[in-house]
């Protein structure tokens, strides 16, 4: 098997440890790092990582990582799972999307040593543990007062990447553009096969994005061979569908906001998402469907201005079925909760 060394220090195979990447300290004079966790099995068998917190107020996956590394599933793995539960870790220490610079790490791959404060630490994190892995799962949330159905996006045109989307189990999987200077693109340019999981909100945990998320990358360690394929599966099996394309569609008017339509909700042409009123209650317009489709992600809070993304939506060829397996997916998850005697997976 090969050596491992991240931040230094080598992780030898039946190995489990617990790591600092040194990052620069706050202008307090206050240390900084990122912390990683490193599970090493005696078997062999491919890298994982698993990344929260690139923005740093997307606090989702910290909860799904922290879940991920006390479950009894992940015992006996084979092969090497690097957790990361904040990459941006001053974005998290300020409760920010952005660095204190005010970059995005998103947009900042691949980075340098001598660059921004964004970039110094994107080549960080890219160099000791991406460039070390087979396979990452990114874990996302929508923005501020915005929550996302539970989702996937990559570049689903790679094949091993789309067979690891199939396996994750959630009904949506967008096809997206890699964008530059994101973690997914540096990734693909070295050969790591990189699935973004978004859900939820920020600055918000979601249950059920939390537990969809922890539930599919166990699925995923399963299809890559870290973990054993179970042969009985519980509940129903949830279909992967892949959305031709998707859109937010946007606040006509200024004003109150009555939301009408809800995640996963299957939408048709003519629905009303949404009314929009003055500060008086009379109504100022409706915020229309467009076309038969899938809400995928909302605004929350009742307030728009003119311009404003309000609602999300993904068009499939068979939305219907789509809203089915969501909803599957839904009794699948709280169905483990009512026979949960254990802890969660
Ligand atoms: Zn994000």
């Amino acid at each position: 098997m090969e050596e491992l060394i991240i931040a230094g220090e080598s992780i030898k195979p039946g190995e489990t440890k617990r790591l600092e990447i040194a990052m620069p300290p706050l202008y307090t004079d206050t240390h900084m790092s990122i912390p990683v966790h490193v599970q090493r099995g005696k078997r062999p068998g491919p890298t994982l990582f698993v990344s929260a917190a690139i923005h740093g107020d997307e606090l989702n996956g910290i909860e799904i990582v922290g879940r991920l590394l006390n479950s009894k599933s992940i015992k006996n793995l084979r092969g090497t799972l690097i957790a990361v539960p904040m990459v941006n870790v001053y974005g998290v220490l300020n409760q920010s999307r952005y660095l204190p610079d005010r970059r995005d790490l998103n947009r900042s791959f691949p980075g340098s040593k001598k660059g921004s404060l964004a970039g110094r630490l994107a080549h960080s994190f890219l160099n000791e543990i991406v460039a070390k892995c087979d396979v990452g799962i990114d874990l996302h949330t929508g923005a501020i007062h915005r929550s996302n159905l539970p989702q996937l996006r990559a570049n689903l045109n790679d094949e091993q990447t789309l067979s690891l989307c199939k396996a994750f189990g959630l009904p949506v999987i967008l096809n997206s553009d890699i964008r530059d200077g994101s973690l997914r693109q540096a990734a693909a340019d070295l050969g790591v096969k990189v699935i973004l999981y978004e859900a939820g909100q920020a600055l918000r945990y979601d249950e059920f994005s939390i537990r969809a998320g922890l539930k599919g990358i166990i699925n995923v360690m399963r299809e890559v061979g870290m973990l054993n394929k179970r042969n009985s599966k519980k509940g129903h099996a949830i279909e992967p569908f892949i959305a031709n394309q998707s859109g937010w569609i946007r606040a006509h008017e200024s004003g109150f906001v009555h939301h009408q339509a809800q995640l996963g909700d299957h939408v048709m042409k003519g629905d009303v998402l949404a009314t929009i009123s003055d500060p008086y209650g009379t109504e100022l317009g409706k915020v229309l469907c467009p076309a038969e489709s899938v809400v995928i992600g909302k605004q929350n809070i009742p307030l728009a201005q003119e311009g404003e993304a309000m609602y999300h939506l993904a068009y499939f060829k068979t939305p219907n079925s789509v809203a089915e397996h969501v909803e599957l997916l839904q009794d699948n998850l709280v169905s483990e909760e009512n026979n949960a005697t254990v802890k969660p997976e």
